[in-house]
């Protein structure tokens, strides 16, 4: 059986890091709505016009706007295999828009991963994230440096720091992490999908915490 699966939890938690290899291991389809908008917005798209002022404050892009671009993705891409969703639903009325669609698609969730860390270390993440200009891919000044200092392990790009991983831009994420994606733990619960990550261990032990949380099911 194929899976559909949502990573849930706080920025920083690790979810790019943890989907980029779990969709190599199971050969998924990886969605990041956080690096479908960058690419919407050095390509100057009306989405990346509209997202860019939302995400340089660390607020949250519209419902509608996420909704729309992550359906087209969806339907565009054979997701026989399955897919992770990392970084979306965020909102309750993102998930009730998602439910539809897949229901439309005939590809219910399998498991919603709920990686579980606590604030206080997500700052330090944040703020020492490197990101890949190639291919997206997370790593950190001291938790996961690169082989070869400012370039890719991957695909040997340039990596940057994010516009906002600066620590108001985090600080205020985080809010609205805590406003209006949490209450999605509830609303997965209920519906029996919800399996929880200890976030706050090394990245091997996620790795190893997250295939026995995707073998319960
Ligand atoms: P998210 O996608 O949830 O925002 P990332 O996967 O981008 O999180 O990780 C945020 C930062 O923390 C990155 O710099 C990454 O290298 C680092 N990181 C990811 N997982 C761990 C871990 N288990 N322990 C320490 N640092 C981690
Ligand atoms: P992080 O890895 O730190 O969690 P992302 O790369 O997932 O950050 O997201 C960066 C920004 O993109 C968010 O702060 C928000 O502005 C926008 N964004 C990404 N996904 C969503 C979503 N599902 N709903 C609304 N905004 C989103
Ligand atoms: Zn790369």
């Amino acid at each position: 059986m194929s899976l559909a699966l949502v990573f849930l939890g706080p920025p920083g938690a690790g979810k790019g890091t943890q989907a980029k290899t779990c969709a190599e291991r199971h050969r998924l389809f990886h969605v990041s709505t956080g690096d479908l908008f960058r690419q919407n917005l050095r390509e100057e798209t009306p989405v990346g016009l509209v997202a860019r002022g939302f995400m340089d404050r660390g607020h949250l892009v519209p419902d509608e706007v996420v909704c729309a671009m992550v359906r087209g993705c969806l339907e565009a891409e054979e997701t026989t295999e399955g897919f992770i969703l990392d970084g979306f639903p965020r909102t309750i009325s993102q998930a009730e828009a998602l439910e539809e669609d897949l229901e439309q698609l005939e590809r219910p969730l399998t498991s919603v991963v709920s990686f579980e860390i606590d604030d206080g270390m997500l700052m330090e993440r944040l703020t020492g994230r490197l990101t890949c200009k190639g291919c997206s891919a997370p790593f950190h000044k001291t938790f996961n440096p690169p082989q070869e200092a400012g370039v890719c392990d991957d695909c040997g790009a340039d990596l940057y720091t994010r516009d906002d991983d600066t620590e108001p831009a985090v600080a205020a994420r985080l809010d609205e992490y805590h406003d209006k994606t949490a209450p999605l733990l509830g609303y997965y619960e209920t519906r029996g999908l919800l399996r929880s990550v200890d976030a706050a261990q090394p990245v091997d032990g996620v790795s190893g915490a997250l295939e026995r949380a995707l073998e319960d099911r």
